[in-house]
């Protein structure tokens, strides 16, 4: 037996409703992991799951306590959430995150390890195609990286989900901070070190739906503009600026219509648009600075990220 060998690789899967999909990754991490020839550890995360995905993880902890490691929470707290207690409780020398739906398929894991073994300390797996997804998923996620890159102050790689390796080092420094409002990529991203992408064809998913919908999808992409940008901040400034700048220009100019007699600018229409464009723009600021005042309140309360139900008692995380 390998159990007193060090652990030397982590993949972690958060789990939402994802019965269909266990059984078909545990098989296939088995199936690579096996290949690869070194200890290894399944670390799934369930992330408040109604659906009996609970009781499959227990019962596969049951069949292969070696390799199964279930974390069960106490309620739903979120894909990033999840995935940031599976790297709580990883223990080997590289950390692989990757989907439970299959959209990542478990066979790209040694394209990773190769890469860091060559002294990366984080391989992200980079979307070269992408299968099975909606037109609006592709749209809006191509938009999103797109978005991301441009305004944030750390450049966070196009096209790249939380499908990735990270060595041990890397995890330690995520494990230090706790902000709670998470945007993993984005933190890794900040950390630094030495950084490397693979190409890989991101499936669709095995079974079941996207527990992803549009709510969540807003929530998380927000998520990621307040905790890496101050740009929506900035833009109250950047319109200011504009507005000034239209009224210096549009006084001396109305002034002299009327000194001349011009019946142009005369009545309430005008007046008006300029009023609720105004108001508009405020209102708009305001709730900006709703956001980050929001968040910045979730901080100062320091509650835990997550509560844990149940976790295996060989655990030390
Ligand atoms: N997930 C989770 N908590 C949630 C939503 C999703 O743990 O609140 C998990 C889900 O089980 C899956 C992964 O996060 O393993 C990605 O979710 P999904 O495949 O639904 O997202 P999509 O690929 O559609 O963006
Ligand atoms: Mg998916």
């Amino acid at each position: 037996m390998t159990a007193k060998q060090a652990l030397v690789f982590s993949i972690v899967a958060p789990i939402y409703n994802e019965r269909e999909n266990l059984p078909e990754l545990y098989r296939r991490v088995k199936a690579v992991m096996e290949g690869l020839g070194e200890p290894w550890e399944l670390v799934l995360v369930d992330d408040g799951s109604t659906d009996g995905s609970t009781d499959l993880m227990r019962q596969l902890r049951a069949e292969d306590p070696e390799h199964v490691r279930p974390v069960i929470f106490a309620r739903n707290f979120g894909h990033q959430i999840a995935v940031t207690a599976g790297m709580d409780y990883a223990r080997g020398q590289a950390v692989v995150l990757m989907d439970a739906d299959l959209q990542d398929p478990p066979e790209v894991i040694p394209d990773l390890v190769a890469k860091w073994r060559e002294g990366y300390q984080v391989v992200y797996a980079v979307r070269a195609e992408r299968e099975g997804e909606t037109w609006f998923k592709k749209t809006t996620a191509a938009m999103f990286y797109r978005l991301i890159y441009r305004i944030t102050d750390v450049k966070i790689p196009l096209d790249t989900g939380d499908f990735r390796l990270m060595d041990r080092k890397v995890v330690d420094v995520l494990k230090n901070m706790p902000e709670h409002h998470r945007f993993i990529r984005g933190m890794v991203s900040w950390v630094g070190f030495r950084q490397t992408g693979v190409p890989y064809k991101r499936a669709p998913r095995f079974a079941g739906e996207t527990k992803y919908p549009l709510r969540k999808m807003l929530k998380f992409a927000l998520d990621a503009i307040t905790g890496f940008s101050y740009f929506p901040l900035q833009l109250a400034t950047y319109v200011g600026f504009v507005s000034a700048g239209m009224a210096i220009i549009a006084i001396p100019v109305v002034v002299a219509l009327r000194l001349t007699g011009s019946q142009a600018f005369y009545g309430q229409a005008s007046t008006l648009i300029a009023v609720l464009f105004l108001g508009g723009v405020q209102l708009i600021s305001l709730g900006i600075l709703g956001e980050y005042l929001g968040r910045l309140y979730d901080e100062a309360k320091g509650r835990p990220l997550y509560v844990v139900a149940e976790a295996p008692e060989d655990d030390n995380a």
